[in-house]
């Protein structure tokens, strides 16, 4: 009987310390930290530490996406972060990377991904800084946590070239023989629906993968609606580029994130892609979905990783069976 309630007790405390650490997690995501890297990335607000440099813009071939590198691996270190650059090509900024080293199974990696550069001498709010804060966010919350697995946290360079960082990468990771699990990327997700003069009844977040890939899709959709209110749509397609693109032939799984699919970004959906407009104070972004579709895709992640309880907990849970324990073999003396 002590054995069948230990067990009993077991099933039930374990998973839900565990889930309560997903929701932990998801939870720490809000818009005013969202933002408050948006604010450094376009501009806005001066690099913390350096009074009056300002990140005016991120393209491949100017110089100032050195000094949003920079930026993003100082905050990387101050979160205790094992970070590197990965330099591909002298004239394009490096690929930011920063790790947390798994705990039982290192070698299974778990990646958020988003391009910082911008296509031109251009803010880039939503194109693509939204998709850097996202990482950037996601790497302070999960910083404070332990997992299982390896997570990364890239920022990519020279999508706008073809995504030629994130080829880069995905070619060193292959031949690193690096086993890469899964990959979410972000890439522009405040402005769903069509603009303001066309609406678009798809006001929803677009999640594309090719086949092997859509298991990711499915999981990241499932989690948007377990953590969120917004409406998504999965897609099975090979061309859905983004920086997701360049993992897909060597075997990875990787699903990205956006606002609508690329052929109706091509199209016209956003009237301020590439534009001088792209900008935080762009009054049709919307920054309930998107920090909605952030929140299911750092649960996904977080799931995938799994956290590790903090040794108190797991102390709790154990004082908690014995008591148990004890109290059932009182019961039966
Ligand atoms: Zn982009």
């Amino acid at each position: 009987m002590r054995i069948v309630i230990i067990v009993f007790v077991s099933l039930f405390l374990l998973p839900s310390a565990w889930a309560s650490l997903v929701d932990d997690i998801v939870n720490q995501a809000s818009t005013s930290e969202f933002q408050s890297y948006l604010r450094v990335l376009t501009g806005v607000d001066a690099v913390p530490g350096s009074p009056g440099t300002y990140i005016t813009d991120r393209y491949s071939y100017g110089s100032n996406i050195d000094v949003a590198a920079q930026y993003m691996r100082d905050q990387f270190d101050s979160w205790g972060l094992n970070t590197s650059y990965h330099t591909f090509d002298a004239s394009y900024g490096p690929n930011v990377i920063a790790e947390l080293p798994g705990t039982t199974r290192p070698g299974n990696v778990y990646i958020i991904t988003g391009h910082y550069d911008t296509a031109g001498y251009i803010v880039g709010c939503d194109d693509n800084a939204s998709g850097t804060a996202a990482v950037m966010m996601a790497a302070r919350i999960f910083s404070q946590y332990q997992f299982e697995g390896t997570v990364r946290f890239v920022a990519f360079a020279g999508e706008e070239q073809w995504m030629v960082g994130s080829q880069a990468y995905a070619a060193a990771a292959a031949a690193a023989g690096d086993n890469i699990v899964a990959v979410i990327n972000y890439d522009m997700f405040l402005q769903p629906g069509f603009d303001n003069a066309d609406p678009d009844p798809d006001y929803d977040l677009d999640i594309g993968g090719d086949a092997q890939s859509q298991w990711l899709a499915n999981l990241v959709a499932a989690r948007i609606a377990d953590y969120g209110s917004i409406a998504t749509q999965v897609h099975n397609d090979p061309n859905f580029v983004s920086d997701q693109w360049s993992f897909w032939p060597y075997g990875y799984s990787a699903v990205g994130c956006i606002e609508n699919t690329p052929n109706e970004i091509w199209g016209g959906s956003n009237d301020a892609y590439h534009q001088p407009s792209d900008v935080i104070t762009n009054p049709d972004y919307d920054w309930l979905f998107a920090l909605d579709a952030m929140r299911g895709g750092y649960a996904a992640l977080a799931e995938l990783a799994v956290p590790v309880p903090e040794p108190g907990t797991v102390v709790l849970v154990a004082l908690a069976l014995g008591l148990v324990a004890r109290r059932s073999a009182r019961r039966r003396a």
